[in-house]
């Protein structure tokens, strides 16, 4: 297959790039899964937006106090700066936030020194992800295969010319493009435990770390503080921040509180951790009483159905909770426009790193940064898409017998990130070890 751009991923930066790359330009959208099937419609909480220039400062501060400090400072601000145009943008596409008598409506999440943060109902993702569809669907220059797997990158001396690809029948195609942006999303699938879709296996880390693609901070993984426990296999179901921000509290196992419900979300599971074991149980309990029963309904809809189906009654009981993985703060490392260190190759959204998280993410701050990095993708797709190189002799020369194992070649994958990730963390244990030392 031949286009001029493929995308590697129908999650909010893959789908918010396409919408804003030229409408001349010919766009391949693929996906592991069915287009449903991606997190961005798991996310619940909301998306944080710039509420005022009087907000700015502690915006910026908040985002790299969750981040401890290690953030890029330069991303933090395009993205603080660019929110109010994202969140114009997406109620251009049709996307309803709540409202307070006709103004959009804020709450608040853990790490947040004030509320700024947009949301509908507890499906945020679903609507933003689902109403970006929509205006995808409707563009004749973008095509999206479903249940295609990109399994490899064409690429010889650092220059990156397409894919290679697996339909579900276990056939194999090659998509030749002049530029391509992995927005695979995050790495979930690698755990046991984890609020991720399972088929999120860092095949983009894999890829980029194949082929010499420089990665960064890949052992920065979020756990998040509070997942319904269950006995049951499978994803996690995620008890939002905001149901915290909105006034739960979380209690031991003597019906005591034990912790400050909004600290950021490392902090939170380490005590929540530490009262486990100091309980002997696999959870502790969080309670939705200081919420009134309408609030609940409201706001948490999905989450109060979720809950009952489950056995438990929100507005009546506790429901215990335990912490689980939830995000991914590393990545493929790049730069402002979200381009990797290969020529032709991008990155965006989860798979990618441009150090807005730093070591930790702040709550409601991944979608944002998804939009907006994608957004910058697509333009600097724009302006260099016209001077890219071409190389016949990779196609001839790709020899599509290396790919016949699919199941060794996951196992490899696999393998070599839980092999990069231990020599991060090593490395990254050994740096803090010499800055204490060294001051
Ligand atoms: C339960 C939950 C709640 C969350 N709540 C919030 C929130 O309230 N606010 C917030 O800001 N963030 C939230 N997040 C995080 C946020 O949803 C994600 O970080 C964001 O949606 C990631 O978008 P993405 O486009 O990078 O990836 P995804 O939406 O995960 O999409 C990845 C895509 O890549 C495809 N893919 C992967 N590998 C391949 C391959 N090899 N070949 C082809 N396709 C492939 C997948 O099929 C999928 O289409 C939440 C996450 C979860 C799991």
């Amino acid at each position: 297959m031949n286009t001029d751009i493929l995308i590697v991923g129908t999650g909010v930066g893959g789908l918010f790039g396409a919408l804003n790359l030229p409408r001349d330009k010919k766009i391949l959208m693929i996906t592991k899964d069915e287009i449903e099937n991606s997190d961005s419609f798991l996310a619940q909480g909301g998306i944080c937006m710039l509420r005022g220039e009087e907000d700015y400062d502690s915006y910026f501060e908040d985002t790299m106090k969750a981040g401890h400090y290690e953030n890029r400072k330069e991303s933090v601000d395009i993205m603080i700066r660019s929110s109010r145009e994202i969140i114009k943008d997406l109620i251009g596409y049709g996307v309803e936030f709540a409202r307070e008598n006709g103004d959009l409506a804020f709450t608040r999440e853990g790490g947040h020194s004030r509320p700024r943060i947009l949301f509908h109902e507890d499906i945020t993702g679903r609507e933003i992800t689902e109403k970006l569809l929509a205006q995808v669907k409707k563009r004749d220059n973008i095509t999206i295969l479903e249940h295609t797997t990109m399994v490899d990158l064409v690429c010889r001396d650092n220059v990156c010319y397409g894919a290679v690809c697996r339909r579900r029948d276990g056939s194999l195609v090659t998509v030749q493009a002049k530029e391509t942006v992995l927005a695979c999303g995050g790495v979930g699938g690698l755990y046991e435990h984890s609020t991720n879709f399972p088929h999120l296996t860092g095949d983009g880390l894999a890829v980029a770390l194949k082929h010499g693609v420089r990665l960064e901070n890949i052992d920065y993984v979020q756990i998040h503080p509070t997942t319904l426990y269950s006995k049951k296999p499978g994803r996690r179901f995620l008890i939002s921040e905001s149901v915290r921000g909105e006034g739960a509290v979380l209690y031991n196992a003597e019906h005591k509180r034990f912790v400050d419900e909004l600290l950021p979300r490392d902090l939170l599971s380490a005590a929540i951790r530490r009262q486990m074991e100091l309980d002997h149980k696999p959870y502790v309990w969080l309670s939705m009483e200081h919420i009134p029963q309408e609030e609940i309904k409201s706001h948490f809809p999905n989450i109060y159905q979720k809950c009952l189906e489950e056995g438990y009654d929100v507005t009546k009981e506790c429901i215990p909770v335990v912490p689980a993985q939830h995000y991914f703060m590393g990545g493929i490392w790049v730069d402002r426009d979200s381009r990797s260190s290969m020529e032709q190759l991008y990155a965006v959204g989860e798979t990618s790193c441009n150090g807005v998280h730093g070591a930790n993410r702040l709550a409601s701050n991944s979608l944002l940064e998804s939009l907006v990095f994608a957004k910058r993708c697509a333009a600097k797709i724009k302006s260099e898409i016209s001077g890219v190189r071409e190389d016949k002799k990779v196609w001839e020369e790709l020899d599509l017998s290396l790919y016949s194992d699919y199941d060794k070649i996951k196992e490899d994958y696999r393998r070599s990130i839980e092999q990069e990730t231990e020599r991060m963390r090593r490395h990254h244990e050994q740096s803090n070890y010499h800055e204490a030392k060294c001051g």
